[in-house]
C-alpha cells in the first residue's frame, strides 16, 4: 500500500470525513463509511479524518493521536481503496483552516446559532467557540475539492446545506469559484439510533451502551443486541413512530445482509424479538470479524500507517493548494 492513487482523470468529485472523537461504530458505518466504500469506484473520492473537528470538545493528546490512527486504519479495513481514494488527516492540510477562517468572514453569526448541533449543545457548560464555528469549517472541508456530492448521514444535511450557501456567497461576492455540493444519503440508515434510546442518534460521543462499536467483541455485540431498547408488543414490523426499536434493528439488520426491510418482515412474521436479535447479533459478529482481524493487523504497523496518510495528504494538498490560490486572489490577498 503506497496511497498513490491510480485515478482516470476527469471523475466527478466526493468528500467525507469522520471525526477521530473516538470508536467508530456502525451508524458510521451504515451512514458514511459504507458508502465512501461503494462510491470511491466511480467517483474520485476525498476521504479524511477530522481531527480538528474532534478538538471542538476537548480531547486527551495522546487519544488523540490514538483516535486518529485507529480511524486510518478502520477505513481501510473497511475496505477504503488507496489506490482510488485520497485518504488523509485534516490537520495535515493547512488550507482546511485558512479556508474555514475565510468563510468565517462570508457567515453571518444567526446561520451558525441556528444549526441544531450547536442549538442542542449550547447550553451545555464551557462551550467553547469552536462548536460555533466548526460548520465553516466544515464548509471548507468540502469545498476546497470542489466536490460534486457529499455522503454523509442524514444528521450532516444540514452542514451541507450550509455549505452551499457559503458557496453561493463566495461565488457572489467574488466570482465563480466553487461548486454547490450535494450530499449523497443512503435511503435506508441514514440516520441509526442509539441501541440504549432510539429516538437518540447513535453517537460516538454519547457513551458505549449507545454504541456497537464496530471493534465490539462478538459477546460484547451479543450482549448490547439482547439488552438493545424493544417496544412493547411482539411484532418485527417497521413502524418508525410506534415501533422505534425494532425499527431501528431492522434497518441495521437490513443495512449489514443487504436484505430489504419488508423481506426481514416476511423472514419474521410471527418470530419474536429474542430470534430476531439473536440472528442480528450474528449476522453482525460475521460481518465485522474481518473487518476487525484487518484492523488489528493494520495497527501493528504503525509506521506504514503515518506513510499512507503522508502520502494522502502530499495528493490532497496539491489539490487544495490549487484551490487557495483562486481564493486569494479573487479576495485580494497577495
Ligand atoms: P460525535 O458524537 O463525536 O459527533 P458521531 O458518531 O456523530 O460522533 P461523526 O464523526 O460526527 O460521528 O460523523 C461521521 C459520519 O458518520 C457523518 O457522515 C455522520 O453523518 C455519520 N453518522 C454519525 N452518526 C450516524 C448515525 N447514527 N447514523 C448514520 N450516520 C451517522
Ligand atoms: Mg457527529
Amino acid at each position: 500500500m503506497t496511497g498513490k492513487t491510480n485515478l482516470p482523470a476527469g471523475r466527478q468529485v466526493a468528500v467525507s470525513g469522520i471525526k477521530a472523537s473516538g470508536v467508530l461504530h456502525i451508524g458510521n458505518y451504515i451512514g458514511a463509511i459504507e458508502q465512501f466504500v461503494r462510491l470511491q469506484s466511480k467517483y474520485k473520492m476525498f476521504v479524511f479524518i477530522a481531527d480538528l473537528h474532534a478538538i471542538t470538545v476537548p480531547q486527551d493528546p495522546n487519544e488523540l493521536r490514538e483516535n486518529t490512527l485507529n480511524v486510518a486504519a478502520l477505513y481501510i479495513a473497511c475496505g477504503l481503496d488507496l489506490k482510488k481514494t485520497i485518504l488523509f488527516v485534516q490537520s495535515h492540510v493547512p488550507a482546511h483552516v485558512e479556508l474555514g477562517w475565510i468563510l468565517n468572514t462570508l457567515t453571518p453569526l444567526g446561520e451558525l446559532e441556528r444549526m441544531t448541533q450547536f442549538k442542542d449543545k449550547s447550553q451545555d457548560k464551557g462551550v467553547l467557540a469552536g462548536l460555533l464555528n466548526y460548520p465553516t469549517l466544515m464548509a471548507a472541508d468540502i469545498l476546497l475539492y470542489r466536490p460534486d456530492i457529499v455522503p454523509v448521514g442524514e444528521d450532516q444535511v444540514q452542514h451541507v446545506e450550509l455549505t452551499r450557501t457559503l458557496a453561493r456567497k463566495f461565488n457572489s461576492r467574488f466570482g465563480s469559484t466553487f461548486k454547490e455540493p450535494k450530499e449523497l444519503l443512503r435511503k435506508e440508515g441514514a440516520r441509526i439510533m442509539a441501541i440504549d434510546n432510539p429516538t437518540k442518534k447513535m453517537s460516538k460521543s454519547a457513551g458505549s451502551n449507545n454504541y456497537i462499536a464496530l471493534t465490539d467483541e462478538p459477546d460484547i455485540i451479543r450482549k448490547k443486541i439482547k439488552t438493545a431498547v424493544t417496544d412493547s408488543g411482539s411484532e418485527i414490523k417497521y413502524d418508525v413512530n410506534n415501533k422505534p426499536g425494532i425499527s431501528n434493528l431492522l434497518s441495521i439488520y437490513s443495512a449489514f445482509s443487504g436484505e430489504s426491510i419488508a423481506s426481514l418482515e416476511k423472514k419474521y412474521a410471527g418470530k419474536n424479538y429474542g430470534t430476531f436479535k439473536s440472528d442480528l447479533a450474528e449476522l453482525l459478529v460475521q460481518k465485522l470479524s474481518p473487518i476487525q482481524e484487518k484492523y488489528k493487523s493494520l495497527l501493528k504497523n504503525k509506521k506504514s500507517l503515518m506513510k499512507i496518510l503522508d502520502a494522502g495528504a502530499k495528493s490532497a494538498n496539491k489539490v487544495a493548494e490549487k484551490t487557495m490560490a483562486v481564493v486569494h486572489q479573487k479576495i485580494g490577498l497577495i
